[in-house]
């Protein structure tokens, strides 16, 4: 993969459009156009904004850009096994994206909730590990379970996001072999492969949730 490869990709993270009025997100290209009508609430765009910010974007080019590692530089590395540590760097770049992606979801939502700053602040540190935030702080803002939540997202296939979920749970507990353990025989090419590809169905998961949560609070505060 040569950069424009990469620069590709981030491309299509970047097609990820906000509505400024109503807070929806879709890949409405025509949301660029200044004076295009919003299909949602019918308001007129001031430009395009996008969803992802650019350290999420960052971060999912470092993901295509290790799992691309060229041949060339694999040949010419001084690492004694470069292919693993190409899987390495995928699957821990991934974890760290879909834990900036549920950080950044979550505190939209706190925000658009309107809650008084003290009440964000206590709520994130009594839920201070990724798990938590996943398992209590989630549950309490949406009223429901991650599992049952991603389980009814929208899509043609009705398993698209259960799979999702479960290859987000290997490749946290993978990572987190490495990461307490230094045990890195969890962490295959399958399972790199896997991560790499499920990114634009993380990204789309992340776009329900926007608009199944956020939206609809930003649009009755208009
Ligand atoms: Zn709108």
């Amino acid at each position: 993969m040569d950069r424009s490869d990469a620069d590709m990709i981030v491309d299509f993270a970047r097609t990820y459009q906000v509505c400024r009025e109503c807070g929806f997100v879709d890949r409405d290209q025509g949301r660029l156009k200044v004076g295009y009508k919003c299909s949602v609430c019918g308001v007129q765009s001031e430009g395009g904004l996008m969803f992802l910010e650019l350290n999420v974007l960052v971060l999912i080019r470092h993901i295509y850009e290790a799992y691309y590692f060229s041949d060339t530089a694999v040949e010419e590395s001084y690492m004694a096994e470069p292919e693993e540590f190409k899987d390495l760097a995928v699957v821990v770049f991934f974890c760290i994206l879909k834990e900036v992606l549920l950080e950044r979801f979550l505190l939209n939502f706190m925000h658009v909730l309107n809650l008084p700053e003290g009440v964000m602040t206590r709520m994130e540190s009594d839920n201070d590990s990724h798990r938590r935030r996943l398992e209590n702080l989630f549950p309490s803002l949406t009223g429901q379970k991650w599992k049952d939540v991603l389980s009814k997202l929208p899509s043609n296939d009705p398993k698209k996001y259960n799979i999702l979920d479960e290859l987000l749970l290997r490749a946290t507990k993978a990572r987190n072999e490495l990461l307490h353990e230094a045990n890195h025989h969890s962490i295959t090419s399958k399972l790199a492969e896997e991560c790499f590809n499920a990114i634009p169905v993380l990204l789309d998961c992340y776009k329900h949730l926007n608009n199944i949560y956020v939206h609809p609070v930003v649009n009755a505060a208009r």
